[in-house]
């Protein structure tokens, strides 16, 4: 079976644009309004000739009368459940936010698998710098990428798939 690695974040921070551009596809539906991507999603991605499956698990729980707290515990249990990797995504952008602190503090607790902390919106060198502030959410490396653009994406999945 192939290795599952689950794209896990709070809604807007590009998760869906990352899944598209992992898997060379557009099955993920990219909003600008937030929690737009309804189901889970998975889908075949492939980097330096290792296969694996990609679940984009932004759908999960968007009901309106979820709080955020519930999408965020959900989204970390089915990273448990399933993933052999999990990408938490961030926004360079926005900077460190309450749900992602608390995204970690969920994701904390899985820590049986490798988890790469994702700071996406890293367009150029300043945001690079912004990226920064993540590693004081205390999950190890960051890795600064733009999903629009593919910057840094090559030197993530460099590791991801060492880390299968
Ligand atoms: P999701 O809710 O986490 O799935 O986020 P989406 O993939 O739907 O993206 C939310 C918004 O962020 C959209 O307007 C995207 O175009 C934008 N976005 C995604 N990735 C990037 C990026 O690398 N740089 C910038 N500047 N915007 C991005
Ligand atoms: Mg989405």
């Amino acid at each position: 079976p192939k290795p599952i690695v689950a794209i896990v974040g709070r809604p807007n921070v590009g998760k869906s644009t990352l899944f598209n551009r992992l898997t060379g596809k557009r099955i993920a539906i990219v909003e600008d309004t937030p929690g737009i991507t309804r189901d889970r999603l998975y889908a075949e991605g492939e980097w330096n000739g290792r296969n694996y499956t990609l679940i984009d698990t932004g759908g999960i729980s968007m009901d309106e009368d979820d709080p955020m707290q519930a999408q965020v515990r959900i989204q970390a249990e089915i990273a448990m459940e399933e993933a052999d990797v999990i990408l938490m995504l961030c926004d360079a952008s926005q900077g460190i936010t309450p749900n992602d602190i608390e995204l970690a503090d969920e994701l904390r607790g899985v820590v049986d698998v490798p988890l790469f902390v994702v700071v996406n919106k890293s367009d150029n060198p300043n945001r690079d710098q912004d990226a920064m502030e993540f590693y004081s959410l205390g999950l190890g490396e960051i890795y600064p990428v733009s999903a629009i653009s593919s910057r840094g994406v090559g030197d993530l999945l460099d590791e991801v798939v060492a880390s299968f």
